[in-house]
C-alpha cells in the first residue's frame, strides 16, 4: 500500500506540472487547446505505463512473493496441515510455515532462504531440482535433532496466478516422519534373518550327520544310533520352530480381534500341568498347584491359552529345574487402574534372570543364554508368543526375578465375568 501511494504521488506531481505548463502555453496562445490536450494524454500515459511495466516485470521475477499467496487463507491452510509444512517462493524464500515446521527447524524465518534453516544436503538438492524442473521431488534424510528420525520430504511446485494475469510457482515443502515405518521394516528384516538362521543351524547339523552316516559311520552301529538320536532332536527343533512361527503369525493376524468365548482358565491350567507331568519327572521338579476349586471364567481363546501356560510352565521346568519346585497359582486382584483381573503366577526357584535381560525377554529370538536355550530345545519365540496372546486378550505379562532365587512370570487377564459355578 505504501508503495502504491508513493507512486501515485509522483505521477500526480508530474501530471500537475505538465497540466500547468500546457495551460500556460494555451493561455499565451502558443499552442492550440486540442494539441495541448493531446500532449496531456501522452503525459498521463507516460506517467502511468512505466509503473505498470515495472510491476509486471517484478511479478515475473519474484511476483509470487507478492500478493496472491500471501493471503490469510493460504496462511491458514499451511498452518492447518498436520505435518510440518513450509511454503516458499520460487527463489526459495520462506512465505509461510506452520507450527510443526517451526518445531522441526527452529531457525526458519519468513522472508529468509529456507536453506539457512534446513541445511541437510538432501533437502537443498530436492528443493533446487523442484525449482528448476517445476516437478514434484521426494527425498528422505536422517534428522538428528532432537532424536534420530527418518524424514521424508516432498517438494511440490504449485502454480499460482500473478498480479497481472500471468502464472508462476511457489514451492510447498511437506515433511513426514517415516521412523515407525522404517522400524517395522528393520524388524521384519531382522525377523527373517533370525528365522532363517535358526532353521539353518539344525538343517546344517542334519545334513552333516547324513554325510557321516553315508560315509565314515556307515558300518558303525553304535555311532548310527547316537547320530540318529541327534538328528531326531534337530528335526524336532525345526518342527517346533515352524510351529512357533506359525502360531505367532496367527496370533498377530488376529491381534485386533479380542476373543469373546467364555473359557474356564482353571481347567486349562490343570490340563497343561497334567500334560507336563512327564517333563517334570524327567527334570525332577515337583509342580505344586494352588488353584481355586471353582471355575474362573474369562473371555479367551482356549488353544491360545493352552499355548501360553504351556510356555510359561515348561520354561519354569526347563530353566528353573535346579530349584526342584514350581508353583502355579491363581489369584484375583485389581490392576493399578482398579480393574479386577485374574492373575496366574508361575514361580520357580531356579537361577533366576539378571535384571538387564528382563525388558528384552519377550523380544523374538531373545535368549539369556542361546546355547542353554538350544540344548533345552528352545526356539526363543515362547515368551514373544506369550506376550502376543496376552495382548490379544487385553492382558499383560509381569516378570519378576531375583538372581539365584528364581523367577515369577504372571499372566494378568481382565476379568470380564465373575467367578461362577459350572
Ligand atoms: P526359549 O524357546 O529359548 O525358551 P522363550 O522366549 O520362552 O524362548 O524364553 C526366552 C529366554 O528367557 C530363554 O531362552 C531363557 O534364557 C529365559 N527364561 C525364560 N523363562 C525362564 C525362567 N523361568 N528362568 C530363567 N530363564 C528363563
Amino acid at each position: 500500500m505504501a508503495q502504491w501511494s508513493e507512486r501515485l504521488r509522483r505521477a500526480a506531481i508530474i501530471l500537475v506540472a505538465g497540466a500547468l505548463a500546457l495551460g500556460a502555453l494555451v493561455v499565451f496562445g502558443d499552442v492550440s487547446f486540442p494539441r495541448a490536450l493531446a500532449v496531456f494524454v501522452c503525459l498521463v500515459a507516460g506517467a502511468l505505463i512505466p509503473w505498470q511495466l515495472h510491476d509486471a516485470e517484478q511479478a515475473r521475477g519474484e511476483g509470487i512473493g507478492t500478493a496472491p499467496v500471501e493471503t490469510p487463507v493460504v496462511r491458514a491452510v499451511v498452518e492447518g496441515m498436520p505435518d510440518p509444512a513450509v511454503l516458499l517462493d520460487r527463489a526459495g524464500r520462506v512465505l509461510h510455515f506452520n507450527t510443526a515446521a517451526g518445531q522441526l527447524a527452529p531457525a526458519l524465518r519468513k522472508g529468509e532462504l529456507a536453506q539457512f534453516a534446513l541445511r541437510s544436503p538432501e533437502i537443498i538438492t530436492a528443493l533446487r531440482q523442484a525449482i528448476a524442473s517445476a516437478e514434484p521431488k521426494r527425498t528422505t534424510y536422517l534428522d538428528h535433532v532432537p532424536v534420530d528420525r527418518w524424514m521424508e520430504l516432498i517438494v511440490t511446485p504449485i502454480a499460482v496466478p500473478t498480479a497481472f494475469g500471468g502464472s508462476d510457482y511457489c514451492m510447498l515443502m511437506t515433511f513426514h516422519d517415516q521412523t515407525p515405518l522404517r522400524r517395522v521394516e528393520e524388524m521384519r528384516a531382522d525377523f527373517v534373518a533370525n528365522a532363517s538362521h535358526e532353521l539353518r543351524t539344525p538343517l546344517a547339523a542334519l545334513s552333516g550327520f547324513i554325510d557321516t552316516l553315508q560315509g565314515p559311520a556307515r558300518e558303525d552301529a553304535k555311532a548310527r544310533e547316537r547320530f540318529l538320536a541327534i538328528m531326531h532332536a534337530q528335526a524336532t527343533r525345526m518342527a517346533r520352530l515352524i510351529d512357533d512361527l506359525l502360531s505367532l503369525s496367527r496370533v498377530e493376524l488376529s491381534a485386533h480381534v479380542r476373543p469373546d468365548t467364555s473359557v474356564d482358565i482353571v481347567t486349562i491350567i490343570r490340563q497343561v500341568v497334567d500334560g507336563l507331568e512327564s517333563l517334570a519327572k524327567e527334570r525332577q521338579v515337583a509342580i505344586e498347584i494352588d488353584l481355586p476349586t471353582l471355575p474362573v471364567t474369562i473371555a479367551g481363546d482356549r488353544e491360545e491359552l493352552l499355548r501360553l501356560f504351556e510356555n510359561l510352565i515348561e520354561n519354569a521346568l526347563k530353566y528353573g529345574a535346579s530349584g526342584g519346585r514350581v508353583i502355579v497359582s491363581l489369584v484375583m486382584a485389581n490392576s493399578t487402574d482398579g480393574t479386577p483381573e485374574v492373575r496366574v503366577m508361575v514361580r520357580d526357584f531356579g537361577p533366576g534372570i539378571a535384571p538387564e535381560h528382563l525388558p528384552r525377554l519377550t523380544e523374538r529370538f531373545y535368549r539369556v543364554d542361546v546355547g542353554d536355550s538350544r540344548n533345552q530345545g528352545g526356539t526363543g519365540l515362547g515368551l514373544s508368543l506369550v506376550k502376543h496372546i496376552l495382548n490379544r486378550h487385553r492382558g499383560r505379562l509381569l516378570i519378576e526375578s531375583v538372581l539365584k532365587k528364581g523367577a515369577t512370570f504372571t499372566a494378568c487377564f481382565p476379568q470380564t465375568k465373575t467367578t461362577q459355578n459350572t
